[in-house]
């Protein structure tokens, strides 16, 4: 039995702070294993409110805040696909899951020298928004001597300018074909698509239905590239209304991360 240094402040045949195997608190994989289940159920039901079948859509479950061991039981439930947003926390995460069968998704803002780092492990990065990213993606993912799926993230803050990223990234829409035409042309990279986050304000339908605008515009150049990328926990049925073919959910799945929030 590992001890996880919570062990000793259990009272003998206590329940109270109680672990199973591996330090994992008793009841987290039923928690999860019912979340996963009511977001599937939202999932399902959003798809036939538009129309589409429940195979459009893929479930990437956010495990950042969240430890190893909740990739494990996400993984045993039949989630192959995972998603964190910092570096420092999904590199060692994806080195202690690397038996299990999963693709990570990188999904947070990507400092330029992380780029090393991500290459390594990340099979899909959402959050391009720039051609100096491409270019070091590029040459990282080269060195390793594999591919990297990239999707270019959109800024769907109305108020956005050329030029100019948004407070959590994203490219204004009038530069994104143009970083599209960037990742396309960079060896080892293939494009995928496009992603973005909902505005703090407003209504998350009409931004989602801006992005799938700018979706198709991709899509006219590049057909491959079919990915869009939108809907979080709150959001997920406004983003299966507007076209999303892959949803970004956390806290739905594992419960609330608490005020720190990167
Ligand atoms: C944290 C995060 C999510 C998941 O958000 P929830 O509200 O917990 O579902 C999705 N996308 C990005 C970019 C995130 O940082």
């Amino acid at each position: 039995m590992a001890d996880d240094g919570r062990a000793g402040a259990t009272p003998p045949g206590g329940r109270q702070g109680a672990t199973g195997p591996e330090g994992v608190p008793e009841g987290r994989a039923a928690r999860i294993a019912a979340n996963l289940e009511s977001v599937r159920d939202r999932v399902a039901r959003a798809c036939a409110a538009a129309g589409r079948p429940a195979g459009d859509v893929t479930l990437i479950a956010v495990t950042k805040t969240f430890p190893a061991s909740d990739v494990r039981i996400l993984a045993e439930l039949g989630v192959r696909d995972i998603g964190e947003n910092r570096d420092q926390e999904a590199a060692p995460k994806a080195a202690e899951s690397a038996d299990l069968d999963l693709r990570w998704h990188f999904i947070g803002q990507l400092q330029t020298n992380k780029a090393k780092s991500a290459a390594r492990y990340a099979d899909v990065v959402h959050s391009v928004d720039r051609p100096r990213l491409v270019h070091e993606l590029g040459r990282r993912v080269r060195a390793e001597g594999r591919r990297l799926t990239c999707l270019v993230q959109v800024n769907l803050d109305p108020s956005s300018s050329p030029g100019v990223l948004g407070p959590r990234g994203g490219a204004d829409t009038r530069d994104v074909l143009g970083i599209a035409d960037t990742i396309a042309a960079e060896d080892g990279l293939v494009l995928g698509g496009v992603m973005a986050v909902a505005p703090r304000e407003g209504d998350p339908g009409s931004a989602f239905a801006r992005l799938y605008e700018v979706a198709e515009r991709v899509r006219g150049r590049y057909p491959q590239a079919r990915t869009v990328s939108a809907g979080m926990s709150a959001d997920l049925e406004a983003a299966i209304a507007q076209g999303a073919t892959h949803l970004r959910v956390g806290t739905a799945l594992l419960d609330d991360r608490g005020p720190i929030v990167g």
